[in-house]
């Protein structure tokens, strides 16, 4: 079958290499000049199935208002902006924000990324894929007894749904990581470790996995920006871009973000918004001092990972619209706190400061299956954990376009669920 992928994202990129492993005929168009150039390409890193929780949950609204005036927030919106788009996403991410919905998006999110991680793994090991990925675990880490508390309820939930993860105590965390000795006895009151999560350098991995999906056959076919679908009949019929018109047997919608932007000219509404995040990469100059270990900094909302000789510090959304312009009020809390984490790993000089944005549903769950255009297929939509589910998103719509029934139950993770 010829199937058109949308998007050389780390979603986009990885279809296309499971299509072609399924015989299939592949092109991937892309606006940038190679794959991972928009919100794959620096983000925090984290293969990580313990971040299955998802943002909407009873105190968030609460939280989200009493933030709404602190330029440096973990989490800023502004509702009083014009923005159509946010206020309706924002009224189906409050129904988001009960107990129930939250036990029942963390299952759907958890099923998807703890399958993904096992299709990673797999992968790994048939084509041995350099990543710079490091595969000890995940280590959250408390400062307040409160927030450690909280933390232990999700963990507790997360273990009854499939991810197990150990109590640690502080003096626990610092040997599991022992670059975290710099942080004050009095400030680090305990962590959860996520022993069977990974990280890895999302970008060298689209790219590597774009190299072995061209050597396989898939045409990728970059500096092409997709303008609309065109459908008759209830089947998608074809892509005009700005250099021209495409057919295919099949379409894979996974532009990531700006999904919504091409699946409105069909009458499909993706509830699909960015949410602006920052990362830094700087080089380490005192290996010891620096994490092995990937971290999530609970109380500040930021993950730490190591990708080779530099470390990837990430965090902060901001639900402003399509735009990656830099604001340094938003980059300086990530300097702050890593300079006070791991003061001796680097010199940090050069900040290598990205923002991209990511693909956010008000329930944190990836749009993933089939549409009322029976040759459309949608893979976006996946937040804050495309790269941990990235893999596991893959396979699935290549199952599907396949004729094989997916390995997981897709129940609840389809754009039906927003009917
Ligand atoms: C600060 C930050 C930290 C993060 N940390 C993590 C983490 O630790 N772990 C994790 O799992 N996830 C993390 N994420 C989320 C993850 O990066 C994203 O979910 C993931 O990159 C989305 O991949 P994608 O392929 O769907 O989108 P993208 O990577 O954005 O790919 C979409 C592609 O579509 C192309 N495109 C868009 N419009 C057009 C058009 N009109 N024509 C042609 N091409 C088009 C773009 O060029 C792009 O290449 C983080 C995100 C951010 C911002």
């Amino acid at each position: 079958m010829k199937v058109l992928v949308l998007g050389a994202g780390v979603v986009g990129t990885a279809t296309a290499y499971f299509l072609v492993e399924d015989g299939h005929d592949v092109t991937v168009l892309d606006r940038q000049p190679g794959p991972g150039l928009e919100t794959s390409f620096a983000n925090g890193g984290q293969i990580s199935a313990c971040h299955a929780k998802p943002w909407a949950a009873p105190h968030v609204p609460a939280q989200a208002f009493r933030w709404m005036f602190k330029p440096d927030a973990p989490l800023l919106f502004k509702p009083w902006r014009w923005d159509p788009p946010l206020w309706k996403w924002g009224m189906r991410f409050l129904r988001n924000c009960t107990s129930e919905r939250v036990h029942i998006n963390m299952d759907r999110t958890l099923r998807v990324a703890l399958y993904s991680r096992a299709v990673l793994k797999a992968l790994r090991q048939k084509t041995n894929i350099q990543y710079d990925q490091v595969t000890n675990g995940i280590l959250h880490i408390y400062r307040t007894t409160a927030e450690f508390t909280e933390g232990k309820t999700t963990a507790a939930q997360l273990k009854t749904l499939g991810l197990p993860q150990d109590i640690l105590t502080a003096a626990e965390c610092v040997r599991v990581e022992p670059a975290l000795k710099h942080v004050a006895k009095t400030d680090l009151v305990g962590g959860l470790y996520s022993v069977d999560d990974e990280s890895g350098d999302a970008q060298r991995f689209t790219v590597e996995l774009a190299k072995l999906a061209s050597a396989r056959g898939v045409v990728f076919r970059h500096n092409v920006t997709v303008r609309r679908l065109e459908a008759a009949r209830g089947s998608v019929t074809r892509v005009i871009t700005d250099q021209g018109e495409e057919t295919a047997d099949a379409f894979v919608l996974a532009m990531g973000s700006y999904s919504p932007h091409i699946a409105r000219d069909l009458g499909l509404d993706l509830p699909v918004y960015p949410a602006k995040g920052y990362s830094i990469s700087v080089d380490i100059d005192n290996p010891d001092a620096a994490p092995t270990v990937s971290i999530t900094d609970e109380t500040n909302f930021m993950v730490f990972s190591r990708l080779g000789n530099k470390m990837r510090v990430a965090g902060t959304a901001e639900l402003a619209g399509w735009n990656t312009a830099h604001e340094p009020t938003r980059v300086a809390p990530l300097v702050r706190n890593a300079k006070s984490l791991f003061p001796e790993a680097s010199a940090y000089q050069t900040l290598n400061a990205w923002s991209g944005l990511r693909p956010t549903t008000p329930d944190s769950v990836p749009i993933l299956g089939t549409t009322p255009y029976q040759n459309l297929f949608l893979n976006t939509g996946h937040g804050t954990l495309g790269w941990t589910m990235a893999c596991g998103s893959a396979r699935i719509i290549s199952d599907l376009i396949s004729g094989r029934t997916p390995e997981i139950d897709l129940e609840g993770l389809g754009l039906e669920r927003f009917a």
